[in-house]
């Protein structure tokens, strides 16, 4: 069994909820219907507040106040240094919030605050602080064309962006979207999903702090099918950027076409994490727990099928799940916990169902399978071996602390293999062979590939997902074509 974490609450006080409101043309104002919904703490099942429920009427007044900055307001006028400025500030100020932030995060997400503090926060300050270095380094190009033209081309911000995120990273999301939208010099929309809105509403308030002028971001909470669907359809927005699941993300594209909005999408994934028998297997075995567990198992890349080369099989199996049985869940505020629960009962529920699914199809159980305590939305920590590639859990996304051991014999069954699903976002391979690591390197069909290590984040590095996961890549410079438009001026010198 895991153990549960007895340790006091030390250090990191469940923090003060400061916005809750509709975050438009610079003002904290409730939704136009008078609604709200609750968000939850998902370690105690208890109430955390009650949020401003926008829907289309709220998202056509962020839309109006993104359009009016970026069509007339100061926004155009500002300097792409001082744009950088701007996000330098925000990073500055997130920097000396880092405390409430992180345990912000935790409160809404559950995630463990040594996550929130060491993880996500020092990541989202980092891609702001990226993104404001490229603000003043987007050029176009001189172009020798036939004749007597002078041709140059401009990068130009796309416009209105309308900005939807999940909320397994609510404020890292937040950041990889903000940074390279506001570096280009779009206006924002953004709605975060409705299980953790109140980092992104407090993000909000900073940003304002830092000086970015009225309705160049705007924030409205809400549900997916109403307050997410009118920023899609919406024709005053001109790109939309998602990040959740695969099957909503096709709704977006269908519901973008009609106004031809620029579509971004990062999905989901059942990425292959490959462990070949001359890898360093202590390196293999955290680097497979971490694969899978980080984030309570909610994570898009996360490594879900791991395959293990035959010859080790049995006792990597072993030592991952011993692994497993160590993972301390509990309070999330207490700095020793590495598991927290997962964000809500759907979650919840659908991580148990699958689990269901994969003892009824004959795969077993070696630890976990059930709920965590009893109050709080936990799920142990739980290790599938005899798992067959053709199976549910196996091709579908857990998003849970749910492993699945598959064994291969050779490279080119393992690449063939953990290719056999519709998505495409990330892999892993663990060997001490360079030729073996490269071959299977260039054989994944993954937008990611990471050789012996896992979850290596870097916001200079691109991110994204081939096939089913996505469309086109945050992060890195890559992202910035996601906020922009080419345009070519030609002049005659006849
Ligand atoms: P989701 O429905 O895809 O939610 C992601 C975001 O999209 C949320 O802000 C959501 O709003 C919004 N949304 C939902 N339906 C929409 C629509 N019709 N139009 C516009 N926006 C819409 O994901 P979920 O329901 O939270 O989780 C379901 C599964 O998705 C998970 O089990 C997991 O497999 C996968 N997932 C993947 C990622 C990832 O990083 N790739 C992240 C989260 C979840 P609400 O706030 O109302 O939901
Ligand atoms: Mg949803």
């Amino acid at each position: 069994m895991a153990t549960v974490t007895d340790a006091p609450r030390t250090g990191f006080a469940p923090p003060k909820v400061r916005r809750t409101q509709c975050f438009i043309g610079g003002r904290w104002v409730d939704a136009a219907s008078g609604k709200t919904f609750q968000t939850f703490n998902p370690a105690t099942e208890e109430l955390i507040a009650d949020v401003a429920e926008g829907d289309a009427a709220d998202v056509d007044r962020a839309v109006k106040a993104a359009r009016q900055a970026f069509d007339s307001g100061p926004w155009r006028k500002t300097d792409a240094r001082d744009r950088g400025r701007m996000l330098n500030r925000l990073a500055d100020l997130m920097e000396e919030n880092l405390d409430e932030l992180a345990a912000l995060e935790t409160l809404d997400n559950g995630k463990p605050i040594s996550d929130s503090r060491n993880g996500d926060l020092p990541l989202a300050i980092d891609c702001i602080r990226y993104y404001a270095g490229w603000a003043d380094k987007i050029h176009g190009q001189t172009i020798p064309v036939r004749g007597d033209f002078f041709c140059y081309t401009r990068k130009e911000p796309v416009g209105v962006a309308g900005q939807i995120i999940p909320w397994n990273f609510p404020l890292l999301m937040a950041a990889w979207k903000w940074g390279p939208a506001l570096a280009t010099g779009c206006t924002i929309v953004m709605k975060p999903a409705e299980q953790t809105p109140l980092t992104c509403l407090r993000l909000a308030d900073l940003a304002q702090e830092a000086g970015f002028p009225d309705g160049v971001l705007n924030v409205v909470p809400g549900f997916g099918p109403t307050a997410g669907g009118a920023i899609v359809k919406h024709p005053g927005v001109d790109k939309v950027a998602f990040t959740g699941s695969t099957e909503v993300g096709k709704l977006i594209m269908r519901g973008a076409a009609d106004t031809l909005k620029r579509v971004t999408l990062e999905l989901g994934g059942k990425s292959p994490n490959i462990v070949f028998a001359d890898a360093d297997l202590d390196a293999a075995v955290a680097g497979a727990e971490v694969a899978l567990f980080l984030n309570q198992g909610q994570c898009c890349c996360a490594g879900s099928r791991l395959f293990v080369e035959e010859k080790i099989h049995d006792e990597f199996v072993e030592r991952c799940v011993e692994r497993a049985k160590g993972r301390r869940l509990g309070d999330p505020f207490d700095p020793n916990t590495i598991q927290g629960p997962q964000v809500d009962r759907e979650q919840f529920d659908k991580i148990l169902g699958y689990i269901e699914k994969g003892r009824q199809q004959g795969a077993k159980v070696l630890t976990g399978g059930g709920r965590f305590g009893e109050r709080g939305f936990f799920v142990e920590p739980t290790v599938f071996s005899g798992v067959k590639d053709d199976m549910v859990i196996a091709q579908e996304e857990i998003f849970g602390p749910v492993m699945s051991v598959l064994p291969f014999k050779t490279v080119d069954e393992v690449i063939e293999r953990g290719n056999k699903t519709c998505y495409g976002l990330a892999a892993a391979v663990w060997t001490r062979d360079v030729a073996k690591a490269h071959r299977a390197a260039n054989g994944l069909r993954a937008g990611t590939v990471w050789i012996n290590c896992y979850d290596a984040f870097d916001a200079a590095a691109p991110f994204g997902g081939f096939k089913q996961s996505g469309l086109g890549r945050e992060l890195g410079e890559a992202a910035l074509n996601n906020y922009t438009e080419l345009k070519t001026v030609t002049m005659s010198l006849a």
